[in-house]
């Protein structure tokens, strides 16, 4: 399985052996000094440059190998690309019949791509834009993502030479199960076509485990870790190797949670992050479905529709085998109060007109149109999420009677400046995620409104009387321990008042 290599020479800058497989390949890295390195004809030489990659969370390595249409394949090169919200890996793959491809690797999402040459003229980078529907080798396909990004790293052989200076412009378009890339680096715009794809279905040998992962990485992952907040000091969870990105609960900063400590991007002056009534926090676990989830991110949205404004919360939800999904709870003026479980599609809808779209046979109507606004957010995601950002949504409908799909499911298509995503929602009710998370449904009737106007209490169904030996009573409104504090501490006041009082 692993690629025989074609040409080998002692690393110019420490003498390693330095072995190639691809005789595609004009550049290295060296495995022991990581000196990057150019190939001509026989000769290798140092470029002066040196770079060593992230060790992340990728169970991928150089050296594995899989099968993919009939051919086998072995890594032979990496590179680590990063951008505002984050970084990906992009795996050099040589393929037995001698041709390249590229496992693009991004947070658990794998995409296997092969450059080819187009047959159609392509687009220009600055006519793409998310959600634009753009013919790509005469199928109907529509850019999911547009970004420019930064080669931080290089690891074995690749195609091209790389340094950390090298930008890259690239796009990436989805045509229903279909994925391209078109990379924007040089002067004439390069096509990669391919797949989403699941590493199980590439039948992948010799993957790293999970305990070498977890050791290079230096944090388990998939667990959820308390790092303190470097700018006020408050607690901070994260899943290692999930979640590049938090945000402090307390003072609204954004952080880096990639490595063993949390570092500080933005300083955030968000006096009080936390809402009050929002029904569940960062690291509770419920179990939907048979599926046990962890809160990572709470995210207070808003939108304005008709001239009234809408309020709601999404909180990202994880699991370790099952990756990332949402919960989309409704605010306290929703016509329905169902909640929604939603995943993201890598098969997008088909969209035979603006007002329709199909799914898996199943079709969708067209019911609301509205940007999003995000109000409040705390926790950690697999992006960088900043109050004011907005996002143009639609919702599309279930047709009633739909067989196979929930009354009530809903397909939505966000579209920011970067990227488009769609998602589907099933609806869930508020006494299903109460009972999954182990919450009190009494809780959701003392949701406030988002302006802080708290203090109201509209039912006294948690009030609690504390008597106080016949010297009055102590209303509080929250069998909390704040509460029972004061009530023990007025108790204690007024013992010693009486007994000076005696005396
Ligand atoms: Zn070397
Ligand atoms: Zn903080």
């Amino acid at each position: 399985m692993s690629a025989r290599p074609l040409f080998h020479a002692p690393c110019p800058a420490c003498g390693a052996p330095v072995e190639l497989a691809s005789s595609a390949s004009s550049f290295a890295v060296c495995g022991y000094c990581h000196s990057h390195l150019s190939r001509d004809g026989d000769a290798l030489q140092a470029t002066g440059h040196k770079s060593e990659v992230l060790e992340d969370y990728s169970p991928l390595q150089l050296g594995a190998g899989g099968r993919w249409h009939q051919r086998s394949f072995t890594l032979v090169g990496r590179i680590q690309m990063r951008y505002d919200g984050g970084y990906w890996n992009e795996w050099h793959v040589l393929f037995d019949d001698a041709s390249f491809g590229w496992l693009s690797d991004a947070s658990g999402q794998f995409a296997m791509l092969q450059r080819l040459p187009a047959t159609q003229p392509l687009p220009t980078y600055a006519s793409l834009a998310p959600g634009v529907p753009v013919p790509v080798e005469g199928l109907a396909a529509v850019v999911a993502d547009k970004r420019e990004a930064r080669c931080v790293a290089a690891q074995g052989e690749l195609p091209f030479p790389v340094d950390e200076r090298w930008t890259a412009q690239v796009a990436d378009l989805r045509a229903r199960g279909r994925f391209f890339t078109l990379d924007y680096s040089d002067a004439e715009p390069v096509l990669y076509q391919g797949h989403p794809v699941l590493l199980e279905q590439l039948q992948m040998q010799l993957l790293r485990d999970e305990q070498t992962i977890n050791e290079s990485a230096g944090r388990l992952k998939g667990k959820l870790q308390a790092l303190a907040c470097p700018h006020c000091g408050g607690t901070v969870k994260a899943v290692a190797g999930t979640t590049p990105v938090a945000t402090c609960a307390s003072c609204g900063s954004t952080l880096d949670v990639q490595g063993r400590t949390a570092q500080l991007i933005a300083e955030g002056h968000q006096a009080r992050a936390r809402l009050q009534g929002v029904f569940l926090e960062a690291g509770d676990v419920g179990v939907l479905k048979g599926v046990s989830w962890t809160v990572l991110g709470v995210i207070a949205q808003s939108a304005r529709s008709d001239g009234e404004t809408y309020r709601w919360t999404d909180y990202l939800l994880f699991n370790a085998k099952h990756g990332l999904r949402w919960l989309s709870q409704p605010g306290d003026d929703a016509d329905d109060d169902a909640w929604l479980f939603v995943e993201s599609l890598d098969e997008w809808p088909a969209r035979p007109d603006p007002r329709r779209a199909e799914l898996r046979g199943h079709s969708f109507q067209l019911k609301d149109r509205y940007d999003s606004r995000v109000e409040r957010v705390w926790g950690s995601f697999n992006w960088t999420v900043r109050v004011g950002d907005t996002t143009a949504c639609e919702e599309f409908a279930v047709r009633r009677g739909t067989p196979g799909m929930p009354q009530g499911s809903v397909l939505t298509c966000e579209t920011t400046s970067h990227e488009q995503v769609w998602s589907l929602g099933v609806p869930l009710s508020h006494a299903a995620v109460a009972a999954a998370f182990g919450k009190k449904t009494a809780a959701a009737r003392q949701r406030r409104p988002l302006d802080g106007n708290a203090g109201r209490v509209e039912s006294l169904d948690n009030a609690m009387t504390l008597s106080l030996f016949g010297h009055g009573f102590l209303w509080v409104t929250h069998p909390s321990m704040f509460g029972l504090l004061l009530g023990l501490a007025t108790l204690g006041v007024l013992w010693v008042v009486k007994t000076a009082m005696k005396g």
